[in-house]
Parts: C-alpha cells; structure tokens; sequence
C-alpha cells in the first residue's frame, strides 16, 4: 500500500529518529530523516516534506530557529511543524508559538499521540491545499465574471461553546479564554449541546466526555453525522489517562482532544489550529454557493462542471506527482436512461439527474470532485484514493443508487442503475489523458458486460469487473 504523507523527523539523536521512524512506518507514513537544523533546512528543501517533526534542543541552529526559518518562507510556510521538546515549561511553548510552530509533544513522545496530531495536522494542510486550488481555478475560470463578484467579508467573531457538566471546570475554562478574540456560551448536557449546534452558528466545541446522558462521544458523532455541523470543529476535554480512548475520539470524528488538567496554552494553541481549520471549511463552502462559483458548476445538478474537472484533475495530478499519492478517477454512466426519458418525459428526466446529484454529492468525501460530465454521464474524482478505496467507494455509491427511490411528480418511483468505470493514477495511466480513456473503456466495458457493474481494465486493458481485483 501507497504511504499516507512523507515525514521529516529531525533530532540529534539518532535513536530518537529511529524510534519515531519506527512508528510512523507502522502508521504507513514515509519518513526521512536530519540530525541537525542546518540538516533539516536542506532536506527541506530537497524532499519537500508533508510534515516536519522538530526537535528544539539542538547543537548549532535550534529547533525554534528552523521553525522561524520555515514559516517566514513563503515557499515553506505551509509545511506544518510538530516541536518536540524535552523541557515542559510554558515559556518554551509560547516561544514555539511565536517561531509559529503549528504543535507540541512533550518528550518521551507518546507514540499514539504522536500519530494522532501528525493525522490531524496533516488533514488540515490538504483542507488548505485544496482551498487554496479552489481559489487560485476560481481565479482562472471566472475572470469574466469577476465584475459581479462580491467580497463577502462580514467577519464574526468566531463562536466557542463549551460542553461541560461540572461548574468548577467550566469556569476554569472561561477564565482560560477570557479575553480571546471569540464568543463563548456554556452548556451543561449533550442534548444542550446538540440543540445549540443545530440552531445557533457554532465554530467550534470543547466537549467533556463524560457527562450525565448523552455522553461526549455520542455528541460528537450526531454532529458530525449531520450536514448542517458536520464541519464544526470539536476537542475533546476527558480526565482519562487512557490514550486508547483519545483515539476512539478521533476516530469518531473528534477533531482534537485535551487532558484534564488543562494546560491554558495548549487550550489556545489548539482553539486556533482548529478555528483556522473551521475558517478554510467554511470558505470552501460559501466558495461553493457563490456567484463566482456558478461558471463551474453545471446549473440542473450542483456539480462541478467537465470544464472544472479538468482543471482540477489536472492539479491533483500534479500534486501526486509531487505528494506520491494515489488519485482515482470513477466515470459513470446512467443504464437505460433514454428509456425514463421517453415513457416520463425530459422534465421528469431532469429530476432524476438532479436527485442523483445530490446523492452522490452527499456520498462522497470533501476533497473529492463530483461532477456532471455532460448528459446522463457523472465523474467522481478522488484524490489520495487507491484501487481498494476506490472500489469500496463505487461499491457504496452503486448500492446506494441502486437502492435509492427517486421520487417525480405523477409517477410511482422510480430505481434506477449505473455503470462505472474505474481508473487510478499513476498505477493504471501517467497522462490526465490516458486516465480518463481507461476509466472511460473501462465504463464501456461495464455496459458491454450487462451494464449495473463496475469495471477495470487489467493489464491487457481488457475491462474486468472489479470483483476480479478483490484479493
Ligand atoms: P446506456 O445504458 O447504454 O447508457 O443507455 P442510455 O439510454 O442511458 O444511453 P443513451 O446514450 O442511448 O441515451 C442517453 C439519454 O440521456 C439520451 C437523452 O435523452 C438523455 N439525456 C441526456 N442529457 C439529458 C438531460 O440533460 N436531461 C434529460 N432529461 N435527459 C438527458
Ligand atoms: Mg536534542
Ligand atoms: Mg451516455
Ligand atoms: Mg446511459
């Protein structure tokens, strides 16, 4: 299997890299390593790392001032950086917050947080990563519409709501933030906080875990779960010791955690890693709903438009040439269509694109590209995506349409199937061009072969269902 991300593990103990490499192997990240600062800055720049672990006590330059190095260079400001430190006084944390390092972990590094900040900051950078691709193609696509599109730059304080059943520690909480550039609301059960969330615009949760009812981890998956605050930001407060159930945190959804007794920079440190995320999300969204945003989506669907597509398929490439991660390219086809066309007509027709739209919009992942490529024909791009995920993916979403109800007007509901082509990059094809035709063989194939399957091509570029790459 592919690595997650590449890692620079820098310390001037060589048994310290070695162990951390060790763990982020296991975590299926690729790793390189530095034995000083100086070390660290070439790397750098050689390897353009996803990440950069930093320890600060080092002969000759310094891990603060690597970190201030790096985040001065536009070039390299993006990369985010773990500080470790082995001293654990605050003084040294606020000095790492200044360099601009983006975390801390406190040697003897916990290997299970290690893991789990090193997942989460790197999922931040793909947000920024795409936003930023969202922007720059907004950019080049619509600049003759750049004459009605309005800044929207009504700026809201961000707003925090803290779930915490006990008095003493909500107000210690309160004491921790006053003064901060947010909002603050208290609420003492998981059905408050729910409600909340639901009704008032929420940035960001500190939720304990253990309270009377609903307990934490059950608020935390409702929310998330839920379109309308699945993007809110969530830490996790808990008095366990337990790093297992930190990560069960995690897993379920939880963007961040701390430990009780909470320490005041940690808590800011991790407010803003997680109200920057929040912002990214958001104007990924409104990105989407905007005016500018109309010249690529196609209008009937929502989708993103075969004009968008390539554009964007054309950057993800890049970037797995550059990142070494796989991108997986689905066509689809609807089976039969001109057959609902003829006996319900083209407006009923329409509709049913349109539900489709929206369940395969509702289906996949934020990063991923849905798109309407023309007529009944949709495309899904996914990147950091591989042959498995992709075929668990269209598995889902074929058993989803498949049994999907699609409601019109004057008609019983209707079911309806689809066909798919698979394609991945680069392990199928090397040229944007290339990967399209395999997945679009591929798709013709699928409906040659009886049509409601998914197909690939193997190596004789013969179209095979994907049953025969399941091993
Ligand atoms: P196959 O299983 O081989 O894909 O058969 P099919 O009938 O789905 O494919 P064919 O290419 O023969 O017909 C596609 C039909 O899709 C023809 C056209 O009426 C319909 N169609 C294409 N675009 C639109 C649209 O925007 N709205 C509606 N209502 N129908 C469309
Ligand atoms: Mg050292
Ligand atoms: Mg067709
Ligand atoms: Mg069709």
């Amino acid at each position: 299997m592919k690595p997650k991300g590449k890692i620079l593990i820098v310390d001037d103990e060589p048994l310290n890299v070695k162990l951390m490499k060790a763990n982020l192997l296991s975590g299926r990240y690729q790793t390189i390593s530095a034995f000083s600062g100086e070390e660290a800055l070439e790397k750098v720049e050689s390897d353009s790392p996803d990440l950069i672990l930093l320890d600060i006590m080092m002969p000759g330059m310094n891990g603060y001032e690597v970190t201030e190095r790096l985040k001065n260079n536009p070039a390299t400001r993006d990369i985010p950086i773990i500080l470790i430190t082995a001293l654990d006084g605050s003084d040294n944390k606020i000095k790492g917050l200044e360099s601009g390092a983006d975390e801390f972990l406190n040697k003897p590094v916990n290997m299970a947080e290690l893991l789990a900040r090193v997942k989460s900051l790197l999922r931040l950078k793909q947000y920024q990563d795409q936003l930023k691709m969202h922007r720059d193609s907004k950019e080049l696509l619509t600049r003759p519409f750049q004459g009605n599109a309005k800044p929207n730059d009504n700026i809201d304080l961000p707003s925090i709501l803290l779930v915490e059943d006990d008095e003493k520690d909500a107000q210690l909480i309160q004491m921790q933030l006053y003064g901060q550039p947010y909002s603050m609301k208290v609420v003492k059960t998981g059905e408050e906080a729910l409600s909340c969330a639901q009704q008032e615009k929420i940035d960001l949760i500190i939720l304990d875990i253990l309270l009377p009812g609903m307990d934490g981890f059950e608020v935390s998956r409702q929310l998330k779960g839920n379109e309308r605050t699945n993007s809110i930001q969530i830490v996790a407060v808990t008095n366990l010791k337990d790093m297992e159930d930190k990560i069960k945190g995690l897993e379920l959804g939880v963007d961040d955690y701390l430990v009780k007794p909470i320490n005041i920079h940690e808590l800011r440190a991790r407010i803003n890693a997680l109200i920057k995320k929040k912002a990214y999300l958001d104007k990924l969204k409104t990105g989407y709903e905007s005016a500018v945003h109309s010249a690529i989506t196609d209008r009937l669907t929502g989708l993103y438009n075969s004009a968008y597509f390539h554009y964007f398929l054309k950057n993800e490439i890049k970037r797995s040439e550059r990142y070494n991660n796989p991108v997986a390219l689905v066509m689809m086809d609807i089976d039969d269509f001109k057959h609902y066309n003829d006996s319900m007509g083209h407006l009923a027709g329409d509709e049913i694109l349109r539900q489709l739209g929206r369940l395969i919009n509702q289906d996949i992942r934020e990063i991923d590209l849905g798109v309407r490529y023309g007529g009944e024909e949709f495309a899904i791009v996914m990147p950091y995506t591989d042959l498995k995920g992709v075929i668990t993916s269209t598995k889902r979403i074929r058993r989803l349409i498949k049994d999907h109800s699609f409601i019109l007007d004057a008609f019983p509901p209707a079911r309806l199937t689809i066909s798919m082509g698979i394609a991945v990059y680069p392990s199928d094809a090397v040229t944007i061009t290339d990967l399209i035709q395999r997945a679009d063989t591929a798709l013709y194939g699928a409906k040659k072969s009886g049509k409601d399957t998914i197909c690939i091509l193997d190596d004789k570029s013969d179209a095979q269902p994907i049953s025969a790459f399941l091993k």
